[in-house]
């Protein structure tokens, strides 16, 4: 008789990753390493791949825009291109902090660059909440 292999769904592996990193409550530095890697493994699990990249990636204080992040819209009329770029604050109350923020701007740029959505907290941000709670994050 064949064993029946126990296999884990990639979200659960996701998730149990994520536990594991995040643990201990400590300040987390933003890196643009940390960025990418994440935004690989969210893209993977929770996009299927779907999203493009962001246009840029910029490390950058948001204390005047009182935000943890955000998805900044950079648009060319007249040559009729547009690009998205994140801006991820230096750092984070927690590694935590750090993936729900990229998780909740991936979203975003999901709504706007995939689905043409205007990338406000609307019900279709919303209905990617279980899909994040899938891999332990909150939007
Ligand atoms: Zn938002």
């Amino acid at each position: 008789m064949r064993k029946k292999n126990k296999t884990m769904s990639s979200a659960a592996k996701l998730k149990r990753t994520i536990t594991r990193q995040c643990s201990i409550k400590k300040k987390y530095a933003t890196t643009y390493k940390d960025i990418k890697k994440y935004f690989k493994e969210f893209n993977r699990v929770v996009f299927r791949n779907k999203l493009s990249a962001f246009g840029d990636v910029l490390i950058k204080d948001l204390t005047r825009e009182k935000c943890m992040g955000q998805v900044v819209t950079m648009e060319w009329k007249r040559k009729g291109t547009r690009f998205y770029k994140l801006e991820m604050e230096p750092s984070y109350k927690s590694k935590r902090d750090f993936l729900d923020t990229l998780i909740h701007e991936m979203v975003h740029l999901y709504q706007m660059q995939n689905l043409g959505d205007n990338g406000t907290h609307n019900d279709l941000f919303w209905s990617f909440e279980p899909k994040v709670q899938k891999i332990g994050l909150r939007l």
